[in-house]
């Protein structure tokens, strides 16, 4: 198969500069590399092709070499200069070594993305459970929580080297962080990179440990972190405070502490979504005859007029008495439902009176009632 001309497969002009070179390079190696599609022996090719040329075109010697007798020029003897190999036998293992010389691990950050590539001393995120009751969700609340975390130490600022010593360039991966390995496998060559063992993927080496974190660069801390949480949070709800969980290894990034909300459950108040459900007992009198009750409301009570012959089960909507909307203006509203008090004790007057009363054929009650919980639903929209 005859080869393609290095300038057409790094698709830049013959008088293209190194660094345009390069970057066209970066573009295909990091488009085609095998990492990024596995299996696919054409992008292979086509990483193999790309890295060939661009192990040519960025040296200059090499180059005037290439431009004067092209292919020709590098098809006899094999080998050139340290680190080089021969043509002949340019497979993947010599083009992933190239571009790994070249570009160390920083390409695969931009490629996976955030945290990936050197990012394995990220320090751990911290859950914590914080139950609120729904006063304070109604009303939003800042919160104090104690925390234990592993902070940056203080005495090496987190870089995990003794005062006066400094760290060394990791030999094992020169300072990617990262290793990559080759192996042979049933299905052909397989490709991994993994941290690097040798500095636990910081890239470099320390000498002499820091003695008050033995050169982990973070101990161990009990603090106190406030978290503002804002009205109308619910359970299940998080808020995620950056960089207040684990500090990471040897001045890595922290994690994240995540505070999961979660709610306590009320003595009167039911809450559905930003609903708040209470039952009030009003008296048999009051509900006959109407009149104004008192009923609890979030961080108070106030007073509710009931009409005539008001029945149990009955649902009145306290617009905008719930819980605020987090995302949003307003508020749910309170429901209340009416529970009819049947007296516990009477006295023999009272029974004489209510028999009285129990004559009248007005307290003979219907035949059958809208169920409770149809007239409930039928309110709440359910
Ligand atoms: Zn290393
Ligand atoms: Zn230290």
């Amino acid at each position: 198969m005859d080869k393609r001309d290095y300038y057409e497969v790094l698709g830049v002009p013959r008088t293209a500069g190194e660094d345009e070179i390069k970057k066209a390079y970066r573009q295909l190696a990091l488009k085609f590399h095998p990492d990024r599609n596995p299996g696919n022996a054409e992008a292979e090719n086509k990483f193999k092709e790309a890295t060939e040329a661009y192990e040519v075109l960025k040296d200059p010697q090499k180059r005037s070499r290439y431009d004067q007798f092209g292919h020709a020029g590098f098809n006899q003897g094999g080998g050139y200069g340290p680190g080089g190999f021969g043509f002949g036998g340019f497979d993947l293992g010599d083009a992933l070594r190239a571009f790994m010389r070249d570009f160390g691990g920083f390409g695969f950050e931009d490629v996976f993305g955030g945290r990936g590539g050197r990012a394995d001393n990220r320090g751990q995120d911290l859950q914590i459970k914080i139950t609120l009751t729904l006063e304070e969700i109604a009303a939003g609340v800042t919160k104090k929580l104690r925390v234990k975390r592993l902070a940056t130490c203080k005495e090496c600022s987190g870089y995990g080297s003794a005062p006066g010593s400094s760290k060394k360039t990791c030999p094992q991966c020169k300072g990617a962080g990262q290793v990559r390995r080759i192996t042979q496998s049933l299905f052909g060559q397989m490709v991994s990179v993994t941290t690097c063992h040798n500095c636990g993927g910081t890239g470099s080496i320390i000498t002499a440990p820091c003695p008050a974190c033995r050169g982990e660069g973070r101990t161990r801390e009990e603090t106190t972190i406030s978290v503002n949480i804002p009205a109308g949070v619910a359970a299940g709800n998080y808020i995620p405070i950056e960089g207040k969980g684990d500090s990471g290894r040897q001045g890595g990034p922290a994690g994240d502490l995540i505070v999961i909300i979660d709610e306590e459950e009320h003595d009167l108040f039911t809450r559905q979504e930003n609903h708040i459900i209470c039952q009030v007992p009003v008296s048999f009198v009051t509900a006959a005859l109407g009149g104004t009750i008192e009923i609890p409301v979030l961080g108070g009570t106030e007073r509710l007029e009931i009409p005539p012959s008001t029945q149990t089960g009955k649902v009145f909507r306290l617009a905008g008495k719930g819980i605020p909307y987090l995302r949003r203006r307003g508020r749910g509203d309170q429901l209340v439902q009416i529970h009819v008090w049947t007296p516990k004790k009477l006295s023999d007057d009272d029974k004489k009176l209510l028999r009285k009363l129990g004559e009248s054929e007005s307290f003979a009650p219907p035949k059958a009632s809208k169920s409770f919980f149809d007239k409930l639903r039928e309110t709440l929209g359910v």
